[in-house]
């Protein structure tokens, strides 16, 4: 017997139009791409967003097609991520920092049929332009009166909506399971792969990301997503804010500690969200002004571990340090670290061990671990096993290709190896492919990283295995120091030996100006590997 309630289609324009009834005068306030900052009311951006939608029926942009958008957070970009889902098209987001060739197969993938670009990215599209087979138009995302000069044919964003009426009327016959967003995740080996999120997708994994024990959204709340709108939609927040009715501070290109910092002053911004890498910015900036800025109280983390440097040194300026993991496959949340109010009164090293934990599973995402025959192994905080996840925001597949991502069991492998403990807290121990194998004895490197990290002049480090003739393979570390105090091969030498075990020790300490970061800030670790493959080759 089914219950006897409406089933109603879960969609995305239904946020923004439910944000432009509740909360009309709302802000969302963004540094623009030129420079000013702009302040747009959520009625209005209900009205651009219906007039984008209008002007890109009028371009031929039908039901199902693929919109991309190459932009920074700002309000333009919000707009279209609005009004490209809501008239039942598929806002495709990209990363300008993917390689020429993989966003030339990205957009050739997903036949993208229009294109909406910050002036930015105009020299990244004239060197891209010929080898795009299916962009019918460009779209550069600028005020009437600063469009650039382009080498192709391009539109101007508000020219183009200008013409239009703000009546746009969302289409209320898709159905919730239709395609809504897509971001092309890659992997460090073969070509980018597309993940498909669906409207009811999107509007559950809002609704998760609103949560008290997630982002903690209401009114009252000023949130700034520094991570990118074209990395997982943002981690959700572009929706989380518009259900809940907060405001939107949007960082536009400046992404730097100062001008993180004033963003944040002036705006009176409490929560945030981004990698470990841009905390560590604003750390230094913070550090420098002796000061946090005004009304900042909560701070969302998660892409790659935070070490536990960073958390403790957010909580002693008094930022709450909230740490979640998850990946593109799963839009992207799929635990969160909180301590609940029963271990309250736990030791601080007890709490910060636990908050450099990846947290427990949300409402809506199932995490096991597996072994080898994909069997479930236990929640003892001992077993390691691939970590995997299930749940309504979980990618089934990959856009376009027929090969199931799936376990023999339905289950989604994430790459990661991790422990469960007993109250459902996951660590993960390391990417599988970034463990260490030293004659049998696995080595998590981000075990060694996070030590590392904790010793005086390190900004940034980085454990990788090379092959060993004794012991097949073994780590060594790779550091970035830091501007004042700088550490070197020595210190960071004597500070491993007196926190891990011999055996854990890395080979080896090279000291780099600048690790090489990825297309999302992540250090990339196959990099490190291509480039110091042979450094123990000559070891006894
Ligand atoms: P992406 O799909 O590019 O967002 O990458 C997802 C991967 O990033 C995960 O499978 C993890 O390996 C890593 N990751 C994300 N968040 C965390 C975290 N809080 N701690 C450790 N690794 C993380």
């Amino acid at each position: 017997m089914h219950g006897l309630m409406m089933h109603d289609q879960l969609l995305v324009s239904d946020i923004l139009e439910h944000a432009a009834a509740v909360f009309p005068r709302q802000e969302v306030v963004s540094r623009s791409t030129e420079g000013p900052m702009t302040r747009l009311s959520i009625a209005a951006l209900r009205d651009r967003s219906a007039q984008l939608a209008a002007a890109l029926a009028r371009l031929g942009v039908r039901r199902h097609d693929r919109v991309g958008t190459i932009a920074w957070n700002n309000q333009r970009h919000l707009e279209a991520y609005y009004a490209i889902s809501g008239m039942g098209t598929v806002c495709h987001v990209m990363n300008p920092r993917y390689s020429p060739e993989q966003l030339v197969y990205i957009m050739n993938h997903a036949e993208d049929r229009v294109l909406l670009i910050d002036a930015t990215f105009v020299p990244l599209i004239a060197a891209l332009k010929p080898h795009l087979k299916s962009v019918e138009h460009v779209v550069v995302m600028a005020p009437s009166d600063a469009q650039p000069e382009t080498p192709f044919e391009a539109l101007n964003y508000d020219d183009l909506i200008a013409a239009e009426p703000a009546d746009f009327a969302w289409p209320s016959d898709l159905d919730e399971r239709d395609a809504a967003g897509l971001c092309y995740t890659s992997g460090t080996t073969g070509n980018p792969k597309g993940v498909l999120y669906s409207h009811r997708s999107t509007v559950l994994h809002g609704m998760m990301a609103a949560l008290p024990s997630v982002c903690g959204v209401d009114e009252s709340t000023v949130i700034l997503p520094v991570v990118p709108m074209f990395h997982v939609m943002a981690w959700g927040i572009p929706y989380a804010a518009l259900i809940a009715g907060a405001k939107l501070v949007m960082p536009g290109p400046r992404l730097d500690g100062a001008s993180l910092f004033e963003l944040m002053d002036a705006e009176k911004v409490d929560m945030a969200a981004g990698v470990p890498t841009i905390w560590l910015g604003l750390l230094g900036e913070m550090h420098k002004r002796g000061r946090t800025p005004e009304g900042f109280a909560r701070t969302l983390v998660g892409g790659s571990a935070p070490a536990p440097s960073l958390i403790k040194a957010y909580e002693d300026m008094g930022i709450a340090f909230q740490q979640g993991w998850g990946m593109t496959e799963m839009s992207p949340v799929g635990s969160i670290s909180k301590i609940p109010p029963q271990m309250a009164g736990e030791s601080d090293a007890r709490k910060l061990e636990l908050k450099a934990k990846q947290g427990r599973q949300v409402f809506g995402v199932k995490l096991e671990i597996l072994d080898d025959d994909d069997r479930l192994l236990p929640h003892d905080g001992e077993a390691r096993g691939r970590l995997c996840a299930k749940g309504p925001w979980i990618a089934s597949a990959y856009f376009g290709t027929d090969k199931s991502p799936l376990t023999s069991n339905g289950w989604l492998d994430t790459g990661d190896v991790a422990t469960i403990d007993a109250d459902g807290f996951v660590t993960i121990v390391d990417r599988a492919k970034d463990l260490v194998k030293s004659g049998g004895e696995w080595i998590s490197s981000i075990d060694v990283e996070n030590e590392a990290m904790a010793c005086a002049g390190v900004a940034m480090a980085a454990v990788i295995g090379v092959p060993h003739p004794k012991w097949d393979e073994r780590p060594i570390i790779i550091i970035q120091p830091a501007a004042e105090d700088p550490a070197d091969k020595d210190r960071v030498m004597a500070h491993l030996a007196g926190k891990l075990p011999k055996w854990m020790l890395p080979d080896d300490v090279i000291v780099t100006e600048a690790l090489p970061l990825g297309a999302t800030g992540k250090v990339q670790k196959n990099v490190l590997r291509d480039a110091h493959r042979d450094h123990l080759s000559g070891a006894a």
